[in-house]
């Protein structure tokens, strides 16, 4: 059988340093997301989830590890290669969104298709369609709810049918009800084969994933199996 892994991350360490002063953020993570799945990272603040999904989006360079998206090493490569292979392969969605303040929501989904040669899979006008959010194509950004601002960023995430999708937080601010229709994006994506990967404190957010991680001072942590079977149990 073919290997289904979409992303892949081995040993990662990241050090920052300031001064005298070193913290390690990173120390030693490995982890894998196959096609159609979705995998939750939970964890205490400062315990490296951003950094962790910062050198899986290849936004950041890990110290040490190696990070691989469909087979190809993202990690250890310029930053215009690491763009370019993220704008092909991946969709992030960041907390403090990844849209463009002046220009409208449609606009913003076609910015992020042309970062990619050749012609998209999906129109703006569908993916939007898919997110609801057709009758509010020609909105910027500051005309629209929160609720609406996390389905415009998820549609520009999704712009390049990328076949791993990375979130962090994507449901923070967002009220149970619209929440609910983040989650079943998401879901929906990871049916249609892409990996989704998503860093979270939301126990609705943990309930739909296949698996859980938890990350504790820069390292996965065993607290996820009692997290697991909590999920399993309310499924
Ligand atoms: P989380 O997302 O789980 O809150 P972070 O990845 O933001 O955790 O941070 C992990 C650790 O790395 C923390 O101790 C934080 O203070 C430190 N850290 C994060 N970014 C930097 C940076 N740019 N410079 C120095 N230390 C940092």
């Amino acid at each position: 059988m073919a290997d289904e892994t979409v992303l892949a991350a081995r040993e990662l360490y990241r050090f920052y340093r300031a001064g005298e002063e070193e913290t390690l953020a990173l120390r030693g993570v490995s982890l894998r997301v196959r096609r159609g799945e979705t995998l939750a990272v939970v964890g205490p603040s400062g315990s490296g989830k951003s950094t962790l999904l910062a050198c899986l989006a290849g936004l950041d360079e890990p110290s040490g590890g190696e990070v691989r998206v469909d087979g190809v090493r993202i990690s250890h490569r310029p930053e215009t290669e690491r763009s370019r292979l993220r704008a092909r392969h991946i969709g992030v969605l960041l907390q403090s969104r990844n849209l463009l303040p002046h220009v409208s929501v449609r606009d913003n989904v076609r910015l992020a298709q042309r970062a990619v040669r050749g012609r998209a899979a999906v129109s703006a006008r569908e993916l939007l369609g898919q997110v609801g959010l057709a009758e509010r194509a020609r909105a910027l950004p500051r005309q629209l709810s929160g609720g609406e601002l996390a389905r415009a960023g998820l549609a520009v995430a999704l712009a390049n049918s990328p076949g791993l999708l990375l979130a962090d937080e994507p449901t923070g601010e967002l009220d149970g009800e619209t929440e609910q229709v983040v989650l079943g994006l998401l879901r929906e994506h990871a049916a249609r084969g892409c990996a989704v990967l998503v860093v979270t404190h939301s126990a609705a957010a943990v309930r739909v994933a296949d698996r859980v991680i938890g990350l504790a001072d820069g390292r996965t942590v065993a607290a996820a199996a009692e997290r697991q079977e909590e999920r399993d149990a309310t499924r």
